[in-house]
């Protein structure tokens, strides 16, 4: 069970966040996903689930593109959909494996 902190999000997205952003994308012109310029700064393991803000070690650069798509990834709750062809679920913390 992960415990849900939705403050979380809302931290840190300030002064701190932008001159991370800028001195990583420095560092990281190129979107990790698709090889074109990056644009955005976005964390690897979501700050919802407890990933570290401000770290370069969760952190990826990406293209708008391939940040929308993780993001709405992400807002499709991060889950594996569809099924194997015994027909049980492919995402393993489904909850027709516990
Ligand atoms: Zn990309």
């Amino acid at each position: 069970m992960s415990e849900r902190r939705p403050s979380a999000t809302r931290r840190g997205y300030g002064e701190t966040w932008r001159r991370f952003r800028r001195w990583y994308l420095k560092l990281h012109p190129v979107c990790a996903h698709c090889g074109r310029g990056a644009s955005e700064v976005d964390h690897i393991v979501p700050l919802s689930e407890g990933g570290a803000h401000l770290d370069p070690g969760n952190s990826q650069a990406l293209c708008k593109g391939c940040h929308s798509r993780k993001t709405r990834a992400e807002q499709d709750g991060g889950k594996l959909k569809g099924c194997r062809a015994d027909g049980t679920p492919i995402d393993a913390g489904h909850w027709w494996h516990e």
